[in-house]
C-alpha cells in the first residue's frame, strides 16, 4: 500500500484491474504488485492482449482472468480500479453499442462488487466527458460540450453515465468511489494497431509509410506519460476521501503537426506528412488543469513528452523488431 506521496506504507491489499491486460491496465498491475499487492486482471482482451502481462506471470500474487465486465464478476478484494473500455476512437467506434454497454454495465457491475466487499473503486474516466471543450484549459468544474447523438457519444456518454453511477453509489453510501479523469497518455505496450495518434505516428515512421495527419493538424492534446498516469492514479486511489473527479494528465500542450514533426525528429524517419479528413467531433483543443491533483494529491508529471516519446519509440522498435518487422529505413536514406 502507499500513501499519497506515493511511498509504500501498511499492508498488502488484494486489488482487482479491470482492463488488466490493457496498455494502462499492465502498467497499472506492474506497479501494484511492485508495491507488495495481490492483483488480479480482468479482462476480454478485446483491445488488450494476455502479452500486455504475459511478464508479471511470474509472480505468485498475479492472477489473469478472462472474463467480458458487461456480465457480472464477484472477487473479495480491498481495491477495483475499473479501466474495462476500449480507449482509441478507432476502436470504440467499431462497436459503439458495446462500448456503451461496456462502460454502463461494466461500472455497474464493479460498483456492486466494490458494494458487496466494501472495496473502494476507482473509475478511469476520461477528457472525453468535456468533448469539445469552448473553456480551456479544462478545469473539473466544466460540464463540458458533447454531441450526445454523434459517433463519439458511446464512449463519452458512456464514460458520463459511469461516473455518474460512480457518485451516486458514493452518496448513498453504497461503495466508495473515485473518479480520474485521464487526458491523452501514451507509452510502451500501446496496441501497434491501436489506430491513436502517437502508436500510429510512430508504427507509421518506423515503417516508412506516411504519417496521417487529421485536419490541418493545428488540434491540439496534452500527452501524458503513462508512469505519470499511473502515479496519479494510485495517489488518488489512496487519498483518505473520495475528492470527485480529478484531471490526470501532463498539461504540456502540443499541435497534432509538432507531435509528428517531433516523431520524425527522434526516429530519423523520412516519412511524409499526408493530411486526411478530420473525424467528426475531433475535439480541436485539450489540455488539463491540474491544480486539484497537484493541491490534493502531490502529483506532478514528469516525463517530458521527448523523454516519453524517446522510450515509446524504443518498445515499438523492439515490438516491430518480434513481430519479423525490421525497421524501414531505406525511406530515410533514398531522400
Ligand atoms: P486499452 O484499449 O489498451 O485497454 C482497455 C482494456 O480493457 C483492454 O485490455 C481491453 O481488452 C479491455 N476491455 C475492453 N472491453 C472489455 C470488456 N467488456 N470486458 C473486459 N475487458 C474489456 O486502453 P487504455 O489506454 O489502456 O485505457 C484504459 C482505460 O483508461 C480505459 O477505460 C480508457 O477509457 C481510459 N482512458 C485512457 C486514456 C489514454 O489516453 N490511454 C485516456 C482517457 C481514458
Ligand atoms: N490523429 C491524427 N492522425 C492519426 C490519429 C489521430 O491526426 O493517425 C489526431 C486525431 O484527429 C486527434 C488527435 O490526433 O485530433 C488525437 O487522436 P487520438 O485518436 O489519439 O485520441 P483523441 O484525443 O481524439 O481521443
Amino acid at each position: 500500500m502507499v500513501d499519497a506521496n506515493g511511498r509504500s506504507v501498511g499492508r498488502s491489499m488484494r486489488i482487482l484491474v479491470t482492463g488488466g491486460a490493457g496498455f494502462v491496465g499492465s502498467h497499472l498491475c506492474e506497479r501494484l504488485l511492485a508495491d507488495g499487492h495481490e492483483v488480479i486482471a480482468l479482462d476480454d482482451f478485446s483491445t488488450g492482449s494476455p502479452a500486455n502481462v504475459a511478464h508479471l506471470m511470474r509472480s505468485s500474487r498475479f492472477y489473469l482472468v478472462e472474463h467480458d465486465v458487461t456480465t457480472p464478476f464477484d472477487y473479495e478484494i480491498d481495491r477495483i480500479y475499473n479501466l474495462a473500455s476500449p480507449a482509441s476512437p478507432a476502436r470504440y467506434q467499431e462497436d459503439p453499442v458495446r462500448t456503451t454497454v461496456t462502460n454502463v454495465m461494466g461500472t455497474l457491475h464493479a460498483l456492486e462488487c466494490a458494494e458487496r466487499h466494501g472495496a473502494r473503486l476507482l473509475q478511469a474516466s476520461t477528457s472525453e466527458v468535456y468533448g469539445d471543450p469552448e473553456v480551456h484549459p479544462q478545469p473539473e468544474g466544466y460540464f463540458g460540450r458533447v454531441n450526445p447523438v454523434g459517433a463519439r457519444a458511446c464512449y463519452d456518454e458512456g464514460k458520463r453515465c459511469a461516473e455518474s453511477l460512480v457518485m451516486d453509489f458514493h452518496r448513498q453510501g453504497r461503495a466508495s468511489g473515485r473518479i480520474a479523469r485521464i487526458f491523452n497518455t501514451y507509452g510502451p505496450r500501446m496496441a501497434i494497431d491501436d489506430g491513436r495518434v502517437v502508436s500510429n505516428f510512430i508504427v507509421q515512421a518506423l515503417r516508412g509509410e506516411e504519417i496521417t495527419v487529421y485536419g490541418s493538424g493545428s488540434q491540439t492534446r496534452s500527452f501524458c506519460y503513462v508512469d505519470d498516469l499511473v502515479e496519479g492514479c494510485v495517489r488518488l486511489m489512496e487519498h483518505p476521501v473520495a475528492v470527485g473527479p480529478v484531471n490526470l494528465g501532463n498539461p504540456a500542450e502540443v499541435t497534432v503537426l509538432e507531435l509528428a514533426q517531433e516523431v520524425l525528429r527522434l526516429t530519423g524517419s523520412a516519412s511524409r506528412l499526408a493530411f486526411r479528413p478530420l473525424p467528426e467531433d475531433d475535439p480541436k483543443q485539450r489540455r488539463p488543469v491540474i491544480e486539484t491533483a497537484r493541491r490534493v494529491l502531490g502529483f506532478e508529471p514528469r516525463v517530458a513528452l521527448r523523454q516519453g516519446l524517446y522510450a515509446t519509440i524504443q518498445s515499438f522498435r523492439a515490438a516491430l523488431a518480434a513481430a519479423g518487422e525490421g525497421e524501414r529505413r531505406e525511406t530515410a536514406m533514398a531522400s
